[in-house]
């Protein structure tokens, strides 16, 4: 039916649908890593790429999508989604900012090539490939309000709920507690979850119990946590591991860090990582053909050991 990618793209996220018919979706691409997205569109045989998802306006999301679209020239036929969500509260012309003012500039020039197929990224939107469906969850009004009062873009993050069959998957974003909490009647249990933010913060408050809340919410079959193995933030949380630990569900990271391995600066671990779709069922599968001795090595992986254990 379909395979889902969740592309190793170091820190940040890149989540790649495409179907047995050619027709593709792509939500976020960070900056400089649009070439490992145009790589998996490819190798999966993305011909026709309807819609670009861009969950909020971060660089670790935001910042290669237009780099891919543009790349991909007339296989990009579909709709460009993002929110205007903290940008709003910079100045788009006038004096320089900074770095980060300048790129965020950049993207709203470049979005407006697209003129007339840019569309809001927000709560209740969505759209179809052939067999699988696909929704925004977030952010509401309520929630890009939050971000722009505070500067944050993750509080009017998006999360993409896509249904294929029998078959749930949630890609979280960077999405906080709150947002989570508010959706949670439209997020089904038991689906395979791209974690939000990386396995770090989602709430100002207590993370362990903000990420066991999180379990609770989502009751996950399988999950999946897209990170950089040199990353600065501390990303996945410890506390992240130890809601995983006590819920259960089974867990794949696309780089691995230093919770799992002492040198963990510049270690792929599963690497891209598979969800197949079929009209029978699903399976997750790591890019790395030596992926379960590599985490056998590590000495403390923390997908152990439910990842020796593929269903
Ligand atoms: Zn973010
Ligand atoms: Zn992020």
């Amino acid at each position: 039916m379909a395979t889902i990618s969740f592309v190793d793209v170091g820190q940040g996220d890149c989540t790649v649908v495409v179907d047995d018919y050619g027709d593709a979706l792509v939500i976020d691409c960070p900056r400089n890593r649009h070439g490992a997205a145009l790589a998996e569109l490819d190798a999966r045989g993305g011909q026709r790429i309807g819609a670009a998802i861009i969950t909020h306006s971060d660089e670790d999301h935001s910042g290669g999508m237009l780099d891919l679209i543009e790349a991909l020239s007339d296989r990009f036929d579909g709709l460009l989604f993002f929110n205007c969500d903290s940008v709003l509260a910079m100045p788009v012309i006038g004096p320089d900012h900074g770095i980060a003012g300048k790129r965020r500039r950049a993207l709203i020039n470049r979005a407006r090539e697209y003129r007339g197929r840019v569309r809001d990224a927000r709560s209740g939107v969505g759209g179809s490939l052939n067999e699988i469906h696909w929704k925004l969850l977030s952010p509401n009004v309520d929630e890009l309000l939050d971000a722009l009062a505070d500067g944050d873009p993750n509080l009017a993050s998006g999360i993409v709920f896509i249904g294929a069959g029998e078959i749930d998957v949630i890609v979280g974003g960077d999405a906080p507690l709150a947002t989570w909490e508010r959706a949670a009647g439209e997020i089904p249990e038991g689906a395979t979850v791209r974690w939000p933010h990386h396995g770090g913060r989602i709430s100002s408050s207590n993370h362990l119990q903000a990420q066991e809340r999180l379990f609770d919410i989502l009751n996950p079959k399988q999950v999946i946590v897209s990170v950089g193995s040199s990353n600065t933030h501390d990303h996945p949380f410890r506390a992240f591991f130890d809601a995983r630990g006590s819920h259960g569900a089974k867990l794949m990271c696309t780089e691995a860090t230093k919770k799992c391995v002492a040198d963990g600066v510049g270690r792929p671990c599963a690497g891209t990582i598979r969800l197949g779709i079929h009209s029978n069922g699903s399976r997750l599968e790591a890019d790395a053909p030596d992926f379960l001795a590599r985490i056998s090595s590590f000495g403390n992986a923390q997908c152990m050991p439910d990842a020796v254990d593929p269903d």
